[in-house]
């Protein structure tokens, strides 16, 4: 017997952090296999710029500007994209960001950021779709909850502490929603990638971590936003019965 992918036609997508890196790759990945995609992120613009693109390629987007940190606009997209297109079968749930940074000299404004993106707002899409989830997978659809962790979140870097335990938890998180969210089949898988050349390194203030990623980036080839879209793609298409639960990614030359 074989395993063939799954087809994602009728499938019906959200992805956040949708208007750059990982994100945007994988909902261009999501559309191009025939699913109907859902972008969030809060630039508006990029996530217009994208659609536009997945439309002219014969895909189908919808784009929505959304602060993940916010329940109820979060709240409200979620009833948007029913109303568009039925139920919600497909959660990647990525938006994050990295500020690494030397313990106590770090602006907290900088750790409180973190928190309240890749834990609290990660939490809040959860919470905002998995009801659509459980719906989608009681009518017996395919349904996946994925989401974005990171080798950091097993790999220990100093100035990356806080940043790391956000990934932690995510991937804690994410091993303890499958034991609950499994038996209503529904899968919960997690993708730790390594370096990702993407604006994530962008927004590091901390001239320790940016010397640190300037060198690394003489001597690696940083993983790109399509590699790690292609894992995305593999996961939501296998049968429903197999669940990969964990998928670690990295570049060849990443120790
Ligand atoms: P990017 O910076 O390119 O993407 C981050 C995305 O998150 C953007 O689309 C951004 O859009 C969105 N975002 C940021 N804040 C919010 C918010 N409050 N509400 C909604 N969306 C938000 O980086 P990556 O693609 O690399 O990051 C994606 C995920 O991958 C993150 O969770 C990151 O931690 C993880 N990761 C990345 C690695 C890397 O090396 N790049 C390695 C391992 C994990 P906007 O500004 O428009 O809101």
């Amino acid at each position: 017997m074989t395993s063939a992918l799954q087809d994602l036609a009728g499938r019906v997508a959200v992805v956040t952090g949708a208007s750059s890196g990982i994100g945007r790759a994988s909902a261009t990945l999501l559309a191009a296999r025939g699913a109907k995609v859902a972008l969030l992120a809060r630039r508006q613009s990029a996530l217009d710029e994208l659609a536009a693109e997945i439309r002219a390629a014969g895909g189908q987007a919808l784009a929505l500007a959304v602060d993940v940190t916010d329940q109820a606009a979060l709240d409200l997209a979620a009833a948007t994209i029913r109303k568009t297109w039925g139920c919600i079968d497909l959660v990647f749930n990525n938006a994050g960001v990295m500020l690494p940074g030397a313990i106590g000299q770090q602006d907290t404004a900088e750790w409180q950021q973190q928190i309240d993106l890749n834990i609290s707002g990660a939490m809040r899409v959860i919470q905002a779709f998995v009801p659509q989830l459980e719906e989608a997978a009681a009518k017996g659809g395919t349904v996946d909850l994925i989401n974005t962790s990171s080798i950091a979140g097993q790999y220990l870097f100093p100035y990356f502490a806080v940043y790391s335990a956000t990934k932690a938890y995510v991937s804690h998180l994410t091993r303890h929603l499958r034991i609950e969210l499994g038996p209503k089949n529904i899968r919960v898988s997690m993708i730790e990638p390594g370096i990702v050349a993407t604006e994530l390194q962008d927004h590091v203030t901390f001239q320790g971590a940016k010397d640190w990623l300037a060198n690394a980036a003489k001597s690696i080839d940083f993983l790109q936003p399509a590699d790690v879209a292609q894992v995305v793609g593999f996961i939501v298409s296998q049968p429903k019965h197999v669940n990969l639960q964990q998928v670690v990614i990295m570049p060849t030359k990443e120790g």
